[in-house]
């Protein structure tokens, strides 16, 4: 029993340790990346209703990516075709066709006709992938989404909040 409870404490000491240099090291070394990551408010969401404003907005903010999109634009499918071409974009068709970058603007594009609830993080995850490497090839762009997708499960693994931050129905 005393045991227990003396493990409990060391336990409990440990984790306030951690804790404690997680945050020291987060706000001496990275002070700049840190507030612009959780700066999400200064980016632009255009035509989204706002449930999927939100929900665009609370994946981004867990996946904290050291650079933000300018804008994220919902288009309707036909003038979304229409940028994609107007941009002469790549258009991941391997992964899906219904998100694009243009990396100049930083603008994400996502078609907002084939919308698709949970699984739009693990895509703007490749986006966001895009916009860091700032780099149009495919697999520095997944390489770099990898860290952002870990980030989003982890979120959905802490259970009841992802449900509030999924805005489902
Ligand atoms: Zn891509």
């Amino acid at each position: 029993m005393k045991l227990t409870l003396g493990l409990v404490a060391l336990f409990l000491g440990f984790a306030q340790l951690t804790l404690g240099q997680t945050k020291d090291r987060t706000s001496v070394v990275s002070e700049g990346e840190t507030a612009r990551a959780f700066s999400t408010n200064t980016y632009a969401v255009l035509g989204a209703t706002s449930q999927q404003e939100a929900l665009v907005r609370s994946q981004i903010q867990t996946m904290q990516p050291a650079v933000l999109p300018l804008r994220v634009v919902f288009v309707p499918h036909w003038k979304y075709v229409d940028n994609t071409r107007v941009f002469h974009l790549h258009v991941p068709t391997g992964y899906t066709s219904a998100l694009f970058t243009h990396l100049p603007s930083r603008t994400v594009f996502i078609d907002a006709d084939r919308y698709f609830d949970e699984s739009l993080g693990y895509w703007l995850a490749h986006e966001l992938g895009h916009l860091v490497t700032n780099s149009a090839d495919e697999h520095e762009a997944d390489k770099a989404a990898r860290e952002f997708r870990r980030r989003l499960e982890r979120l959905a693994q802490q259970g009841p909040t992802s449900k509030q931050l999924g805005g489902s129905e």
